[in-house]
């Protein structure tokens, strides 16, 4: 089998508003289409016109290749040999961040590929001689709306109260009213962020696991330390990306000293960077985003270099259909992944979440059943496709 062409849609929903903090407002979609008919679907995180740029790019010289040029022609079947070709030939404009991004989005289509060629679901095929696990625990991810402190707090509970109906067994709050992530002109006081993960945890009831997601809010640890001593009565499953993410030595005194486990990991490219945030960072929880870190093979090193640093894997997913199922497909992979990311169309404003992609996997008793479908098992809307594609 021959890759024959790669379509790359630059998505953009109509009502996205630039002061939202939210990622899934547009889409960087590829389709990689082979000789035997068969088309892969990938996507990944990234703004969208810069990946595109990183795949469509002229090469001029011998490491700064044309990705495209190298997809074209290559086996869709020889997925890390393409991929180290991809990594080695990009090396001087890559190695890291778009480029791994948009090589990330590729390299999720061509196991699409290979599912729908052997007629097997991607999970069977990435676990290899493994275990493939019967369920898998999606946690709500909640991003609070309002523009005072009060609507912030119970657009919250409101959402998590939901969650709660809707069957979820995990809740992810975002609490971030100030640091970078701050949006909708709030700028609150630290400790009133205790006061909203309180207000959550108290209508969650004690059965729910909560996160908590503070979005790079503290500058280091002895500033995050003064606030979140006082969280242990909230009994946290983890506290995500509490500290800018280049200090990782100060992520390491916070796991020392911090009284739940902390994550990070949803920007990091390649399993290079998370051996640095588990190594150096001694970070409980590896976060890894299948498309950001440069596909399912990358996260699924992630996922073996935390088993055997006895860590914990929750990967990152705050995208649309496409991405929640490659995520999914990864986790029944990982015996030691406790939960998936999954952003419920009931509960967000992202167009794209909404409408993109369909999926067989459905949420029954807050649990998702093993995948059985050829591929990731998704379906484009091809006429949201069409409606949302701006280049
Ligand atoms: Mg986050």
């Amino acid at each position: 089998m021959k890759i024959t062409g790669i379509d790359c849609h630059v998505l953009l929903a109509p009502n996205y508003d630039p002061r939202l903090t939210s990622s899934a407002q547009d889409s960087f979609i590829v389709q990689v289409h082979t000789d035997q008919g068969i088309t892969g679907i990938g996507e990944s995180d990234v703004n969208p016109w810069i990946a595109k740029a990183c795949v469509e790019a002229p090469g001029t010289h011998t490491m700064g290749l044309c990705i495209k040029d190298m997809v074209i022609g290559a086996d869709p079947l020889d997925i890390a040999g393409l991929w180290q070709r991809l990594y080695v030939g990009t090396a001087m404009n890559g190695r890291r961040g778009a480029v791994i991004h948009a090589i990330g989005a590729i390299e999720m289509a061509l196991w699409d590929i290979k599912g729908k060629a052997l007629g097997k679901p991607v999970c069977e095929l990435l676990a290899g001689d493994g275990p493939v696990r019967d369920h898998i625990v999606p946690y709500a991810s909640l991003q609070p709306s309002g523009r005072s402190f009060e609507e912030y707090r119970d657009s919250l509970v409101e959402w998590a109260v939901r969650a709660r109906q809707l069957g979820f067994k995990a809740v992810k709050a975002e609490v971030t009213m100030n640091g970078p992530y701050a949006h909708s002109g709030l700028h609150e006081p630290y400790e009133r962020h205790t006061e909203v993960v309180a207000a959550v945890r108290n209508a969650l009831g004690p059965d729910l696991a909560l996160m908590v997601d503070v979005q790079y809010m503290w500058p280091d640890a002895a500033t995050a330390l003064a606030t979140v001593r006082d969280w242990k009565p909230y009994d946290l499953f983890f506290l995500e990306t509490p500290i800018w993410v280049d200090r990782l030595d100060e992520y390491a005194k916070l796991h020392d000293q911090a009284p739940m486990k902390i994550a990070l990991g949803e920007w990091q490219a390649t399993r290079w960077e998370f051996e640095d945030i588990m190594d150096r960072g001694k970070v409980d929880v590896a976060q890894p985003d299948v498309g950001r870190v440069g596909g399912l093979l990358e996260a699924k090193a992630v996922c073996d270099m935390a088993f055997d640093r006895n860590r914990i894997i929750v990967p990152h997913c705050w995208k649309t259909g496409v991405s929640i199922a490659a995520t999914a497909h990864l986790a029944f992979t990982a015996p030691h992944c406790a939960f998936i990311e999954f952003l419920p169309p009931e509960l967000c404003v992202e167009t794209l979440r909404k409408e993109l992609a369909t999926t067989e996997m459905q949420i029954v008793d807050g649990q998702i059943a093993r995948p059985r479908k050829p591929g990731l098992g998704i379906e484009l809307n091809m006429d949201a496709l069409r409606r949302y594609t701006v280049a």
